[in-house]
């Protein structure tokens, strides 16, 4: 079946071109899908100008919008262990983590749903009299919204269900390397009634159709989800039309450990933040930042269970951690990890591919952890993006949060203390999007999110989530118009 969807038809690529799939876990061919390149693109921007100037999404009563997102929600949970698996045999990530983001994902087009008719606008009181002021909200337009590959469904779900709510058109692109979930996710979409034109999925590389998505005229909006380099070159794209622009960028977050928090769970806590999902994870916890006093304990802890994190497929029972998503993500670590030993961090653990003759052929990598580490270390600095540990020491409260905010990045960190009033300071102090107090991770559709600094522009979920995709507009009226004579003729 062909896989790109355009104006409501499922066609090929038109230059018939084709991109195979790969399994992470054991680099064989998991499909063939098309590949766009700019000609579908500009069919797919063109679909959408008309579904959205013709005005069928963006005039149905916004309730009615709900409606087809509530449907959407209610396919997902139908379809939940399908989705799954696909999820997880595309990106290489346990089914466990598959499913949740399936279910969150759920969540996320039931919390749109619910608010697209919550908020129509608001009436003003302009102390002028016989006037009538109301704020009103509107769709911006065709949107681009692109996706990376870590977590395909879970962020593409973050910017179409919001853009859907608010009226607006859609041309959407998966990363190359995962397209598979997302073309289940557009049927899904079209079955729920939403009309031919207003979203138009297209796959195919960064360079080929991602950069037309960005630099078409006729595009009014683009949301683009990935890493920091790709977003300053879709900036500088959108400038050249003013377009509209939503970035969630990296990150290199910190993760504060003081010596008064719960030992156990901190450790525990400190593995999740880095290793979940072999530390592919935009909000990953990949520098520890720990007091002196309890380091040597805290890091022996810590390694001991990374060095038995059961590694394996994602879909095999058991396994705590699959593949990295790439070949060529893989090697990006690695030398990551080569650069960490030259510039004299010390290898605590991992830092190789596993010996398990059975893991071979995939792109495993084991959760590694550097101590020793200091900001001029490209290992503190960078986000590496893989199942890399980074630990820093600190002897005082304002140490720790100089260390917390040294970094250009912005986008999360967690402060792990006993001590409440303690845990205000520094959360406060952290210049970050988002704060975990004795937690790591967790994150709901009602709470926006996204960065300070460089990890990007604007936010993503909550109410904040929804504004993104909406223009606000000033209607006023004067119900009782008579001449003001501002400028009176005078005769000489
Ligand atoms: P990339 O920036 O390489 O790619 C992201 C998406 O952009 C992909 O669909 C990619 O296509 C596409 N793309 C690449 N080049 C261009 C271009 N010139 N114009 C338009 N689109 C382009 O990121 P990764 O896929 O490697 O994802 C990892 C990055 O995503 C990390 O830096 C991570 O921190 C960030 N991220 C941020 C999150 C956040 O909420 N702040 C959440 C998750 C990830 P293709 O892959 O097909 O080349």
């Amino acid at each position: 079946m062909p896989d790109l969807f355009i104006n409501g038809k499922w066609v090929d690529a038109i230059n018939d071109a084709t991109r195979t799939v790969l399994d992470p876990a054991n680099d064989q061919p998991l499909a063939t899908v098309a590949e766009a390149d700019s000609d579908d693109v500009n069919a797919a921007v063109k679909a959408a100008r008309e579904a959205f100037d013709s005005g069928p999404w963006r005039q149905t009563p916004a309730s009615e919008r709900g409606d087809c997102l509530r449907a959407v929600a209610s396919e997902l949970q139908n379809r939940k262990s399908e989705l799954t698996r696909i999820e997880s045999l595309d990106t290489g990530k346990t089914l466990l983590e598959a499913e949740t983001d399936v279910d969150d994902i759920t969540n996320v087009f039931r919390y749109y749903a619910d608010m697209a008719d919550k908020d129509s606008g608001r009436v003003t009181d302009t102390g002028v009299p016989n006037t009538v002021s109301r704020i009103v909200y509107e769709p911006i337009g065709v949107c681009s919204l692109i996706a990376p590959w870590n977590y395909p469904l879970l962020q593409m779900s973050w910017k179409l269900a919001p853009a859907l709510a608010a009226g607006n058109t859609c041309v959407i692109k998966p990363s190359e390397v995962t397209p598979l979930a997302t073309i289940e996710l557009v049927k899904i979409i079209e079955a729920s009634g939403v009309p031919a034109g207003v979203v138009n999925l297209v796959l195919g590389g960064g360079a080929t159709t991602g950069a037309p998505m960005t630099e078409h005229p006729d595009v009014d909006m683009v949301s683009f989800t990935g890493g920091l380099h790709t977003g300053k070159r879709i900036m500088a794209a959108a400038a050249a039309d003013v377009k509209n622009i939503a970035l969630e960028l990296g990150g290199k977050n910190p993760n504060v450990v003081f010596a008064d928090a719960d030992f156990e769970t901190a450790v525990d806590y400190a593995l999740n933040a880095s290793f979940f999902h072999s530390g592919q994870v935009c909000s990953a916890g990949a520098r520890l930042i720990i007091e002196e006093s309890i380091k040597d304990d805290f890091i022996s802890a810590v390694a001991d269970r990374a060095r038995k994190v059961k590694l394996g497929r994602g879909q095999d029972e058991g396994v705590e951690v699959g593949p990295m998503v790439s070949r060529e993500h893989r090697e990006k670590v690695e030398n990551y990890i080569q650069t960490a030993i030259d510039e004299g961090a010390t290898l605590v653990c991992g830092g190789k591919r596993p010996d398990d003759p059975a893991l071979t052929d995939g792109y495993f990598l084991e959760p590694t952890i550097f101590d020793d580490c200091n900001r001029d270390m490209t290992i503190v600095r960078e986000e590496v993006f893989g199942p890399v540990l980074s630990v820093e020491t600190f002897t005082t409260e304002d140490e720790a949060i100089a260390l917390a905010n040294d970094t250009e990045y912005g986008l999360a960190g967690g402060v792990w203390t006993s001590d409440a009033s303690k845990a205000q300071r520094v959360s406060s102090a952290m210049r970050h999007g988002t704060i975990w107090i004795n937690d790591f991770h967790p994150y709901v559709p009602q709470a926006e999110w996204g960065g300070f600094g460089k990890s990007g522009v604007g936010r993503e979920l909550g109410h904040h989530g929804l504004d993104e995709y909406r223009e606000t507009k000033h209607i006023w009226q004067n119900i009782s118009p008579e001449p003001m004579r501002w400028f009176e003729g005078k005769d000489d």
